[in-house]
């Protein structure tokens, strides 16, 4: 998908409103709207000219709560195999302790 392939707003408004609650499909960092031709169109700050689609914040939300989950259970599941994860919860006067104050 080129550049032509994004979605074009008539107006700035509606840019805007679309850029606040969309990201880029590629890396989900945020967009910005610029000037299009006839329009305004929504980039991403870090793709540029090389933003292939949007996705909807929503989603990402979703994406980043499914993959929190699936790290806790994998952090749970692998504890008995994996050492540095059977570590001991610390307290802060330990942590203090430690680190030589
Ligand atoms: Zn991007």
């Amino acid at each position: 998908m080129n550049l032509h392939q994004l979605q074009v707003f008539e107006s700035q408004f509606d840019a805007c409103d679309f850029q606040q609650s969309h990201v880029c499909a590629t890396c989900w960092r945020p967009l910005v709207n610029r000037p299009d031709g006839e329009g305004w169109i929504c980039q991403c700050t870090e793709c540029k000219e090389e933003t292939r689609g949007y996705v909807t914040r929503k989603y990402v939300d979703k994406r980043i709560e499914q993959s929190v989950a699936f790290a806790r259970a994998a952090r749970v599941a692998l504890a008995p195999y994996v050492p540095f994860l059977q570590q001991e919860k610390r307290t802060e006067a330990q942590n203090i302790s430690e680190l030589g104050f």
